[in-house]
């Protein structure tokens, strides 16, 4: 924290970034109407991390960074490795302490959590969730994550939900694709998040035409992790996100799949496409930073 008091005064807006894979999206404000925003290409840590440390540097008024990571990640606060990236494909990024990377550089509070959760944040603040206290927030893109809050909070546990991986009903009859997870195979990731509909069908999804079979079934299987979600959590509202739901047949299938499989038991709650699109992201993470000096 500054510890002069004209310092702080002066220290008014929140810093936030963030940490994917291809690029990191840094920005400086308090909310989505007065964002100063810059994206740096994640190459290594060393040269990555340099940049965004000089963008804060250069943007003195910045009281706390909130970071909105690519995982998994370790969240547990008593974990020795709290902050790090984990286990990522990356091999540069894997076991690298990105919280306290940025902490130590730029001497600021820092909030850490993941992208999915962070975006999750963004919506309830200012976007598709507000005045709601139980909802879900789920991306289907390269990956599928999926964010829970529960009574006004987000649900972290032993680290986070990792919503993707459930295993959902796989029929090899109709859809003898065996799935493409590396851990799992045919888990709802391995059959329906963007890679799996690339392989599956052996073209890049945003070609499949609007009545190609790939998208009710894509329907189908987000359909039957939603019902388990519904099912385990009782959300008042999902938001469905990523590149695959901005095919808006899926969306619409997804909608009928579900009531039919709850088949009257309970009343679906309503399924809705994100508000702050591809912004999401970095605004949770100023929302992140103003949670680090609350
Ligand atoms: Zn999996």
């Amino acid at each position: 924290m500054p510890s002069e008091p004209k310092d702080a005064a002066r220290r008014e807006l929140l810093g936030g970034i963030e940490a994917g894979g291809t690029k990191f999206i840094c920005a400086v404000g308090r909310h989505p109407g007065d964002l100063d925003i810059a994206e740096i290409p994640t190459t290594s840590p060393v040269e990555t991390l340099r940049r965004v440390v000089e963008f804060f540097q250069a943007r003195p008024a910045v009281a706390a960074i909130g970071i909105a990571s690519f995982g998994p990640v370790d969240l547990h606060p008593a974990s020795a490795t709290f902050g790090y990236i984990t286990s990522t494909p990356k091999a540069a990024w894997r076991n690298f302490d990105l919280a306290g990377a940025i902490r130590r550089a730029l001497s600021l509070p820092v909030a850490f959590d993941t992208d999915v959760n962070a975006a999750a944040l963004a919506e309830f603040r200012w976007g598709a969730a507000q005045g709601l206290d139980t909802f879900l927030y789920v991306t289907v893109g390269t990956g599928i994550g999926g964010a829970a809050m529960v009574n006004g909070r987000l649900l972290h546990g032993r680290t986070h939900p990792e919503m993707g991986h459930i295993r959902v009903p796989h029929d090899l009859a109709s859809d003898p694709f065996p799935g493409n997870c590396p851990y799992h195979g045919d888990c709802l990731e391995g059959l329906a998040a963007a890679p799996a509909i690339q392989a599956r069908w052996g073209q890049a999804p945003h070609l499949l035409p609007a009545q190609h079979p790939a998208w009710d079934l894509e329907a189908h299987y987000l359909a039957l992790g939603v019902v388990n979600w519904i099912s385990t959590l009782s959300p008042e509202r999902i938001i469905l996100g990523g590149g695959v739901m901005l095919r808006e047949e899926v969306l619409g299938g997804v909608r009928a799949k579900v009531a039919a499989l709850l088949n009257g038991y309970i009343d679906a709650p309503d399924i809705v496409p994100p508000a702050l699109g591809s912004r999401a992201g970095v605004l949770g993470a100023i929302a992140l930073a103003g949670l680090a000096i609350r």
